[in-house]
């Protein structure tokens, strides 16, 4: 308690404390009221507030800016392998061959070094692979129509344009749209890497059956609220009560 080391109208600190603490010596001058109970408070910048751990942390963390686009990538029953990487392209975190090439000066003028190996015409980087790339391109293009894209262009921020327009959206077409997209840029970042470090390569139609087996397998799984627009939506993909229940749901 503050009462106790202020007695006799001053301050009785311990007569070494003033060498090994000078700050105490600022206190000289305050008369605390010794009627009043002691509070601990928290200063956070001209405000006074009551401390407490929270408090503290709120005021001592570094404040990003909120990001309007998490729930494109993180959201109930979405695919956590394929949200990763969506986040990790959102991010533009993703070690394409320009990035690594980028701190590897002795390398920068070897174009074979940085060619994309889905289409080896152009140079392996973010906006490139999802989905600029001829390869990657004829994928989207492919799989696209099993959603409501089908006029967007195959390009990351059309897509991710398109999806913003529709970020508060409950309708299982959106929960569609997003899954299809995880699952394109997984894939197709799944095939750079299998030809970058494997020597092993799948045509565009092997990639596009595999997206379109990974989303439809994940739909079985979903327990949507029966009506006409889910059962027509499910309908496209080939799933009807009696596939869902054949393949276990
Ligand atoms: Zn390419």
């Amino acid at each position: 308690m503050v009462a106790d080391i202020f007695r006799d109208n001053s301050w009785a600190w311990p007569s070494s404390w003033r060498d090994l603490f000078p700050a105490i010596n600022q206190l000289d001058h305050i008369r605390p009221d010794q009627n009043k109970q002691d509070r601990l408070l928290w200063k956070d910048g001209d405000k006074l507030i009551d401390y407490s751990s929270a408090t503290v942390w709120d005021t001592i963390r570094v404040r990003e800016q909120e990001i309007n686009w998490v729930s494109i990538v993180w959201f109930p029953q979405c695919i956590p392998r394929h949200a990763f990487l969506v986040w990790l392209i959102m991010r533009r975190k993703l070690l394409t061959r320009d990035k690594i090439l980028k701190w590897d000066f002795s390398r920068r003028k070897n174009m074979n070094m940085m060619c994309c190996l889905l289409c080896y015409a152009d140079v392996d980087s973010h906006d490139h692979l999802f989905f600029e790339c001829k390869f990657s391109e004829q994928v989207w293009k492919s799989v696209r129509d099993k959603t409501d894209m089908v006029d967007v262009d195959p390009k990351w921020v059309s897509i991710i344009g398109w999806l913003m327009t529709r970020i508060r959206s409950k309708k299982a077409s959106f929960y569609v749209a997003r899954l299809l997209v995880g699952a394109t840029a997984y894939t197709i970042w799944q095939e750079r890497n299998a030809r970058l470090f494997k020597n092993q390569t799948r045509p565009p139609e092997a990639i596009c059956e595999v997206i379109l087996k990974t989303v439809r397998y994940k739909l079985m799984g979903v327990k949507f609220k029966p009506c006409a627009n889910v059962k027509s939506l499910l309908g496209k993909w080939g799933i009807d009560d009696a596939a869902m229940i054949d393949d276990g749901g």
